[in-house]
């Protein structure tokens, strides 16, 4: 079990040492090598993705990543970003499932800018296909056009999807739902889109593969709403990069703490780098604040999906659960009558609990 650690920026090596800590408490034998993604390449190397960060993440079965980015590096040329570190590592492995799942524990229901009661045991993973749709359609641009006498600026992409690319996807979250609640939700704006029309006919013709997978079919302005008015119906959503992406954020803020998800990009493989859904927290960065549990939670993602350790994976989540239960919280989840902790402390307390 190879691992490519990547800490990157921010509060990324600090909650990374949290997430590492966790991983070595366990009965596994793990090769973890450390380089450098996003402004401290840049800082090293000039690249936000050098080459030896490329051959070890080639070389890895999985990848874990803190953040990157920060202010320091925003005025470089957009070549040289952090971000761009970010979409070079994703495309150069060729992940195109991103799963995201937006769990709500019970003891943060008040995080939620939602009633309690329509949050509370919110437990759903969004599967989003990262690599094809509108975001990587030819043609594309904007250009001076001729529209009725009258030449102006004209913009255009396209939406594009071949069968192969939406079968994949569709059995990474059929997939997915075996091993949840077996119920799969596919999003799709087929009364407008033929594209999505195909989406919804591939669905329909994968459904056999996995007799035991009940699946579903919503238009995407309805899951939108549906979303945020009655989220616990669903259990694994799948859609298209656009859709993904919108709905994706939806519902992780539907749990109102960012610094409690994790999610996962996979290959066709299941080769996959696991991240925190936040950034890297220039304003939190260095003062041994930051939450370590979406990056812990990343963790044990990895070893459901890249490794198969189902088992190790949900010891890491019950601990998480036991340390919240316990009344832990960093900063960002605190409310009164809870115990206020560091990074450090929860990681310590992670420990204990597992
Ligand atoms: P952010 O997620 O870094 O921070 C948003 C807010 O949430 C901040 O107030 C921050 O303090 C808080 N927060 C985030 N994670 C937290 C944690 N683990 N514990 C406690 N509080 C936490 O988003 P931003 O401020 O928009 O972006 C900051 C930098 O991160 C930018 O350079 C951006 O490009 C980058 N970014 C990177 C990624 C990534 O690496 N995948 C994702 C998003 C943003």
């Amino acid at each position: 079990m190879k691992i490519c650690v990547l800490p990157g920026d921010g509060i990324g090596p600090e909650i990374m040492a949290e997430a590492v800590r966790v991983l070595q408490s366990l009965d596994l034998k793990f090769e973890m090598e450390e380089a450098h993604l996003g402004g401290c390449a840049v800082d090293a190397t000039g690249e936000p993705y050098p080459e030896a960060t490329q051959r070890l993440a080639q070389a890895a079965d999985a990848v874990l990543l803190g953040a990157v980015g920060g202010p320091q590096w925003d005025t470089l040329p957009r070549e040289q970003r952090p971000e761009r570190g970010l979409l070079g590592i994703r495309k150069q492995l060729g992940l195109f499932a991103n799963l995201r799942p937006a769990i709500l524990y019970p003891e943060l229901a008040n995080a939620s800018t939602l009633k309690p009661e329509v949050v509370a045991g919110l437990d759903i993973l969004i599967v989003r296909e990262l690599t094809g749709d509108i975001y990587f359609g030819q043609p594309r641009g904007i250009e001076m056009r001729d529209v009725d006498g009258q030449k102006q600026r004209y913009g255009f992409n396209t939406m594009h999807y071949t069968e192969s690319e939406i079968r994949r996807i569709l059995r990474v979250a059929f997939e997915a739902a075996r091993k949840r609640n077996k119920k799969l939700c596919s999003v799709d704006k087929m009364n407008v889109l033929e594209t999505t029309q195909l989406w919804r006919d591939v669905a329909i013709e994968t459904a056999p593969e996995y007799p035991d997978v009940e699946l579903s079919h919503m238009l995407v302005d309805n899951a939108a709403m549906q979303l945020v008015r009655n989220p616990k119906q669903f259990d694994v959503m799948v859609t298209g990069n656009m859709f993904g992406d919108i709905l994706s954020d939806e519902a992780s803020m539907l749990t109102g703490s960012i610094g409690m998800l994790p999610s996962a990009s996979l290959d066709a493989n299941n080769k996959g780098l696991y991240e925190p859904s936040h950034g890297s927290a220039p304003d939190i960065a260095g003062k041994g604040i930051a939450n370590p549990l979406a990056t812990i939670l990343s963790a044990a993602m990895m070893l459901r999906y890249t490794f198969a350790q189902e088992e190790a994976a949900q010891r890491i989540e019950r601990a998480v659960k036991k340390v919240l239960a316990q009344g832990y919280r960093t900063g960002d989840i605190f409310e009164a009558g809870t115990q206020k902790v560091g990074t450090k402390a929860m990681g310590d307390a992670v420990l204990a609990a597992l």
